[in-house]
């Protein structure tokens, strides 16, 4: 088999699906606007979004285009193997590896920059989102470089030690030790945050005592309610619970407090509570063990037939591009799939906590702040449902106002 074709074919057809799903995302401005949440934008609003929503879709049209064309090239032309050869490195298993692997970020890099610049700092910014400076972009760019190279090199250099060492029983321990990452970022995630974004104590003050109250109210510790500086980046505002157990912290967008009344946010944060009482973060972490075994698993098969590498210019085994053809070939096939039941077990998650806070009496609020978010931040209203399904994480604003709705008139009876 000539595994180069297949790798070709393999990312031919994600390339023609992207554009499917692509054209069903363009095409949402013809679908009528469900009733509930007609009266989010007026007419002149609604003509905003439509020109912002065209925008985004062109944008990413020709991300897609420009991502698959380029992968398609580099693996063709067997980029990797002749960069490779010219450093005199690819005798070395850890130096070739770490080669590919930078080359594949620094390449990713040149195309994706520009994209990333126009999204942000023009469309964005034309339609009064972005708050970033140039300055914001690049610092926030070269601290995702180091990070990245960091962590895949790093990861790399673990999976080959690993792997020669211990040969198959990679496959638990690697395995065992990538859950035990993962886990620690959770853990972590609030000091993770602090990479990007500054976290101050949320003053003290009513709104500090009401989010204060239901926290006791339903035995919730945490260590500490913050507020973080996404106004840095961009208007659009947001709330989540970061962490686990005692270094559980409750983040608070500097956006979210602006923009919404009191009543608003304490609905949101009680939402946010919901998810923490019904343990949502680490459900989804379980769901993501199933992910990384199977990661693991074809990053193992993929190490296995050193013929595979032949293909591709390389004289045997390059770890760096073994992760590669997972990323571009493999999971581009599998993640659509596993992402069909995470999101629909996310979206799940969305219900009951939308739930948990009408329960504690804000489920009136929560309406009214939800719709102002989606407003805000120019959220699609009448998404395709294949979409949703696929890519929504959660349920469209119109399905959340109606369960909310539905919820609340039961109640009352
Ligand atoms: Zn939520």
């Amino acid at each position: 088999m000539n595994f180069k074709v297949l790798a070709l074919v393999m990312i031919g057809v994600m390339f023609a699906f992207d554009i499917v799903l692509k054209y069903l995302d363009v095409k949402s401005t013809d679908r009528e606007t469900p009733d509930n949440v007609k009266d989010l934008f007026n007419p002149e609003e609604y003509k905003t979004w439509m020109a912002y929503h065209k925008e985004k879709c062109k944008l990413s049209f020709s991300r897609i285009f420009v991502s698959n064309i380029v992968t398609l090239l580099v693996i063709g032309f067997d980029v990797y193997a002749l960069l490779l050869g010219v450093t005199g490195l690819s005798d070395d298993l850890y130096g070739a590896a770490v080669i590919v692997t930078l080359l594949d970020i620094i390449i990713g890099m040149i195309w994706s920059v520009p994209y990333s610049y126009i999204d942000n700092m023009k469309i964005e910014a034309k339609y009064g989102f972005n708050r970033m400076t140039n300055k914001t972009f690049v610092v926030d760019l070269v601290k995702e470089l180091i990070i990245n190279a960091c962590v895949m090199c790093g990861l790399i250099c673990l999976f080959i030690v690993i792997h020669q060492a211990m040969g198959n029983l990679l496959l638990i321990v690697f395995t065992a030790i990538a859950l035990l990452i993962l886990l620690a970022m959770v853990f972590l995630s609030p000091v993770l945050t602090r990479i990007f974004n500054k976290l101050t104590p949320l003053e003290e003050g009513e709104l500090r005592d009401r989010l204060t109250k239901l926290l006791e109210d339903n035995n919730c510790t945490v260590r500490q309610i913050s507020v973080t500086d996404g106004s840095r980046r961009s208007t659009k505002a947001n709330a989540y619970f970061g962490g686990f157990g005692k270094m559980k912290t409750i983040v608070l967008y500097d956006t979210l407090i602006e923009q919404m009344t009191e009543d608003e946010i304490v609905a949101v944060f009680a939402h946010e509570m919901g998810h923490n009482k019904h343990k949502d973060t680490l459900k989804l972490y379980c769901m993501n063990i199933v992910n990384i075994s199977l990661m693991v698993f074809m990053a193992w098969a993929l190490v296995s037939y050193p013929e595979i590498y032949t293909y591709f210019g390389f004289d045997g085994v390059n770890y760096g591009f073994a992760f590669i053809l997972l990323g571009s070939v493999c999971m581009s096939f599998v993640s659509p799939i596993i992402g069909l039941f995470i999101n629909a077990l996310s979206r799940k998650f969305e219900y009951a906590a939308d739930k948990f806070a009408a329960e504690n009496g804000y489920g009136e609020a929560l309406v009214s702040g939800l719709k102002k978010l989606h407003k805000n931040s120019f959220s699609n209203l009448n998404p395709h449902p294949l979409l949703v399904k696929m890519f929504y994480n959660h349920p469209t604003l119109s399905e959340r106002i109606s369960a909310l709705t539905a919820f609340m008139e039961g109640e009352n009876k």
